[in-house]
Formats: structure tokens, C-alpha cells, sequence
């Protein structure tokens, strides 16, 4: 977003990239049926999220380790390819609401934002006027609406849902995700594949690469500099940024690009990392740390997820809801905290229908009964069953702790040399009885519908079921954002408050998270800091 702010505004950007170009639009296996893969498009070790995922990177990749402190379960997914987790993330898409942005007034945990709603609302609108978003308006005061697409209606299931959430009191709307139900700059309305996951060959959903990357090298303004992993931002005698240093991944050469301005955005903990490793004399703790506090307030979602099996919903007649690739419609935070043992909130994300079956479809058989066997029983069954599974997801806000932070392994570095980044991670009361408060609203969601829920409910000692810290791939904060240079890193505008010429444009500086996933608003603050550059640049200020 930063490349495409800052090449339209007429800068000369070169953007480094750790990965190779990948374009959906070019290189998704969006049409490419599982069956003609030996390995029925099956994940793999390297390919956790199934073989046409796309994305390339997972939770490992040879050679660039991170480590985890004593009894700390975390986990880091990475992409390395241009656009990154763009490519193949979820599209769901919602605006941080006004009470986000102060956590601490309305209850005295955390911290506030040095911005608030209104500063960041233009931008959310240009996000959702140049990307596209479907959605529907619905005037709840913490999720604010947008300019939207008209969404996909929902599909049987889905209408299953929302009339069991209606029996409960629980808000059910219609899903708020990056893809576009209409044309939009050249680019055509969902067709309704289903395989956003894998790229969208027609550029109907949102990746950077398409929707961002292409438009910017247009302007002629643009360097790609692909399988550039960056080692350390430089400073020049001035005390200020005056490049980057990085390593070519094909050559393993130490080689240098020279910048008037730095933007980070390499991902929100990996730009902690990269903070980390641009020691000197003069930044012995790390650049832009002399408050301390780069690698901490780190957070991620809370996540824990529920799944059953509705009779309702079995041998139902065969028709086509594919859809768009991702739910339809979803249930945004809808209580109170003053009257729950937890503060803050979670939305919830559904899941079900009849897709393209792949390797491990359905979750195995013999969890249906009568259980599975083989033959024609087995083919019966799998007609009966397929189609007759729901879930439900949380997803919560996490409350920034002391307990969670990233710091430098002084022991291990990755294949180019750079030290990695080690993890400590704790969740408080506050995340497990949250997800406490989940497990127990899903399953009387199933038991509403007259489904059996597959497994029994996570005990306390298992944290009712919680995800490890990074699992549901929110990290956010390490370069949190604050008016007092002493307890933040960078301004209201990201800017670093020790090296006036350097940025952060992901979710780095955020100061929390919320109930909503951090994607729009991660754009909308680097379009925003990207205005604040330019307006820099213009006044001679940077
Ligand atoms: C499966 C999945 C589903 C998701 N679903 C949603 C969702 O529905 N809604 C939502 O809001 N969010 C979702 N997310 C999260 C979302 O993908 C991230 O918030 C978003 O991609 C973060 O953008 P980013 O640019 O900060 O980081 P990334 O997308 O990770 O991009 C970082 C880029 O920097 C490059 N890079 C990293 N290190 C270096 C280095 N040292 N030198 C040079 N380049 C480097 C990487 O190769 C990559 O191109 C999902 C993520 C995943 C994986
Ligand atoms: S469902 Fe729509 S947006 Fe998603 S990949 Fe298919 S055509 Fe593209």
C-alpha cells in the first residue's frame, strides 16, 4: 500500500522484497481440480494450508528459524513472495470501530491510541473505494459501515445460522470481506469459484500484487527488487536512516540500496526484528528503541472454534453454493463486557456447505455415525454426510501483557546470517475466559440448530481450547505507536520517533488489537502514513 501511495504521489519507490513476484492473476491454481493432483491437494510440511494454497511460505521454512522462551507455544506463519499473506488470506475485512482506538478509557487495560476513529476513517474509505469490499449497512456503532459491494446472498447453511443466532439474541450479518460483487477499475465481479485461498486468477478479491503492485510499477516510478531479504535499515553520520542493507537470496551477495525516506513493512514482527538487528553505538538496543519497548506489546487473535453435525441438514437435494471463497455471513461482537467475566469482545466466523472435496474432506468419516466402512455403504454415506458439518470460529481482542514480547535469540541465526527473533508468550485470564465464553456460545449455536457438537468441551487446564499465540495469524504491535517517545516507537503517524526518516506501514505500531481481523486497517494507517511522507517530503521537513 505504501508503494502504491507513495508512486502516485510521485516518489521514486524501490521496494525490496525477501520473496520472488508472484501474480494470483498469473500464477494461482485457482481452476485446478484436486482430483488431478496425486495428493488430492493435501498439505505437506512446507505447504500447510494444502498444495495449492496461495502462498509460499508456512509456519517453517528451511533455514530461517525463530526460537520460543521456555513453555512459550507461538507460532510465526511467514510468506515470502511479493504481495506476502495477501495472497491467500481470508478477505475478511473490517474497520477497527471508534471505542478500539481507547481501550484504556473504557476500561483500564492496555493502552489508548494516539488517534482515534475519525483520523483513520478517510482512509478506510479510499481502502474500500480502491480495493473493493462487499458488505451491507448495518449502523452498529462499534463496526462501522463502509462503501460496500452488495454481498452474496447466504447460502443454506448460512440461513441455518443466522435463524439459530435470531433464537439467541445474537447479531448475524452479512460478511464483510475484499471482494468485489461488481466491476471495479478493470477488474470484473466475483464469478463465484470458491477458491479465494488459492488467488484469484480474475483479480476479483483482493492481493496486493494485482491490486496495488501492478498499478504502482505503472506509474514508472516503481523498483521491484525481488529475493532482497533485508538485514538492517543504515544510518548516515546525520543520525538518520540513509538505507538498507540486504542480502540477494539467490547470490547470498551483502549488498546496499541508498533511501532519502525507509518504510518498514516486512510484516509487524519481522519489522521488530529488522528494528533489532540495525544496532550501533549509537542505537545499542536497536534502532528507534530508546524507550525499550520494540518487540514488546506483542499480540495476536484469540481463536477457538467449535464444529458439529446437523440432521437437518443431511441428503440435502444437490445445487450449486459455491459462493464467494469464504462465509457469507457472520456474527460481530453483540454483548456487553460490564456484564461478562472478561473484557472485550470477539466476532464469529462460519463455516460449512459443500465444496470441491479434497484430501481429509469432511474430516474424516468415521466421525459421522454410523461411522464409516466401505464399499457402497461408504459412498452412501459420504452423500448422506457431505454437507451436513458446521463450525464456528471466535476471534477475539487480546489484551497487550508484559508476559508477550519477541526479543533476539543471542544463539541462532538463519541461513543469510541474521539473527532470529526468540518468542514468550502468555495468555492472561482475561483470553481464556473469553474463549471459555466462545466454546459454550457455539455449541448451544449447534444444539439450536438440533446438531451433535463432535468434541467435548476443552477443559480449563487445556485453556478451554485457546490457540497458540501467532496460530490465528493477527500478530500485531513490537513498534506500538504513542504521543510519549519514553513507552512508544513511532508517532500517530508511524514515524519513528529517534530517526525522523523512518516508517513503519504494517501492523507493527498498532497499539492493540480488536474484535476485528487487522488487514484494513493495517492498509488504511499506510496509506495514511504514506500522505504524512509526502506531505514531508513537500515541506522539506524529511
Ligand atoms: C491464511 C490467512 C488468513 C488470513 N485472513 C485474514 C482475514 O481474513 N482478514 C484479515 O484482516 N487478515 C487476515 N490475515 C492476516 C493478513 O494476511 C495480514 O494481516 C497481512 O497480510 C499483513 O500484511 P503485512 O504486509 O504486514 O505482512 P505480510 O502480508 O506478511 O507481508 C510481508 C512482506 O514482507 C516480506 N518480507 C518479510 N521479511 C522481509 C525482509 N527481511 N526483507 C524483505 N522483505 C521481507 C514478505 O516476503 C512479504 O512479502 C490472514 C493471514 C493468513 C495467513
Ligand atoms: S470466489 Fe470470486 S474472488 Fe474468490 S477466487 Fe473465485 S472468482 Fe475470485
Amino acid at each position: 500500500m505504501a508503494a502504491y501511495a507513495l508512486t502516485k504521489a510521485g516518489a521514486d519507490v524501490a521496494l525490496l522484497e525477501a520473496g520472488d513476484v508472484w501474480y494470483a492473476s498469473r500464477d494461482s491454481k485457482m481452476m485446478f481440480p484436486n482430483y488431478a493432483s496425486p495428493r488430492r491437494g493435501g498439505s505437506t510440511r512446507l505447504k500447510p494450508f494444502g498444495e495449492f494454497d496461495g502462498c509460499e511460505g508456512g509456519w517453517e521454512i528451511d533455514g530461517e528459524p525463530y526460537t520460543k522462551a521456555d513453555g512459550t507455544e507461538f507460532l510465526w506463519w511467514r510468506a515470502r513472495m511479493l504481495g506476502g499473506r495477501t495472497n491467500h488470506w481470508g478477505r475478511i475485512s473490517l474497520r477497527f470501530g471508534p471505542d478500539d482506538f481507547r481501550g484504556k478509557s473504557r476500561d483500564g487495560l492496555g493502552d489508548d491510541w494516539p488517534i482515534g476513529y475519525n483520523d483513520v476513517a478517510p482512509y478506510y474509505d479510499r481502502v474500500d473505494q480502491l480495493v473493493g469490499i462487499y458488505g451491507s449497512k448495518e449502523g452498529i456503532p462499534n463496526e462501522p459501515d463502509g462503501i460496500f459491494h452488495p454481498p452474496p446472498a447466504p447460502r443454506c447453511y448460512e440461513l441455518l445460522i443466522k435463524k439459530a443466532s435470531d433464537k439467541l439474541n445474537i447479531t448475524c450479518i452479512p460478511a464483510r470481506r475484499s471482494v468485489i460483487t461488481k466491476p471495479l477499475n478493470g477488474r470484473p465481479a466475483c464469478h463465484y469459484c470458491g477458491q479465494c485461498g488459492r488467488g484469484c486468477t480474475a483479480r476479483s478479491n483482493f492481493s496486493s500484487p494485482d491490486v496495488l503492485i501492478a498499478p504502482a510499477l505503472q506509474t514508472g516510478k516503481l523498483t521491484l527488487m525481488t529475493n532482497a531479504m533485508v538485514r538492517e535499515v543504515t544510518l548516515g553520520p546525520d543520525g538518520l536512516a540513509n538505507g538498507v542493507s540486504y542480502v540477494d537470496r539467490k547470490t547470498g551477495a551483502d549488498l546496499h540500496v541508498n533511501a532519502k525516506v525507509v518504510v518498514l513493512a516486512a510484516s509487524a514482527l519481522e519489522t521488530a526484528r529488522i528494528l533489532f538487528n540495525s544496532k550501533s553505538s549509537k542505537h545499542p538496543n536497536g534502532l528507534a528503541n530508546s524507550s525499550g519497548t520494540v518487540g514488546k506489546y506483542i499480540t495476536d487473535t484469540t481463536g477457538s472454534g467449535v464444529s458439529g453435525y446437523i440432521p437437518a441438514m443431511e441428503n440435502h437435494a444437490g445445487h450449486n453454493e459455491d459462493g464467494a471463497g469464504g462465509m457469507h455471513v457472520y456474527m460481530p461482537w453483540w454483548l456487553d463486557n460490564k456484564k461478562l467475566d472478561f473484557p472485550r469482545g470477539y466476532h464469529i466466523e462460519v463455516g460449512g456447505g459443500v465444496r470441491q472435496p479434497g484430501a481429509g474432506f469432511m474430516g474424516g468419516i468415521h466421525r459421522y455415525p454410523p461411522g464409516g466402512g466401505y464399499g457402497a455403504q461408504l459412498k452412501k454415506d459420504y452423500r448422506k454426510y457431505y454437507g451436513a458439518t458446521i463450525s464456528f470460529e471466535g476471534r477475539g481482542e487480546q489484551i497487550p501483557s508484559d508476559d508477550c514480547y519477541c526479543e533476539i535469540d543471542p544463539n541462532v541465526v538463519d541461513r543469510f546470517g541474521i539473527p532470529v527473533l526468540r518468542f514468550h508468550w502468555k495468555w492472561s485470564d482475561h483470553e481464556i475466559n473469553q474463549v471459555k465464553h466462545m466454546q459454550e456460545t457455539f455449541r448451544s449455536l449447534i444444539t439450536t440448530m438440533g446438531g451433535t457438537v463432535f468434541d467435548p468441551m476443552p477443559s480449563k487446564e487445556d485453556g478451554y481450547g485457546i490457540a497458540a499465540g501467532g496460530q490465528i495469524i493477527h500478530e500485531l504491535g513490537g513498534a506500538r505507536m504513542g504521543a510519549d517517545p519514553k513507552t512508544s516507537v513511532v508517532s500517530g503517524n508511524c514515524q519513528a520517533h529517534d530517526v525522523k526518516n523512518l516508517f513503519i506501514a504494517d501492523g507493527a505500531p498498532f497499539v492493540s488489537q480488536a474484535d476485528k481481523n487487522p488487514t484494513w486497517t493495517i492498509m488504511a494507517l499506510a496509506w495514511r502514513t504514506s500522505d504524512y511522507i509526502t506531505d514531508q517530503m513537500k515541506k522539506r521537513a524529511l
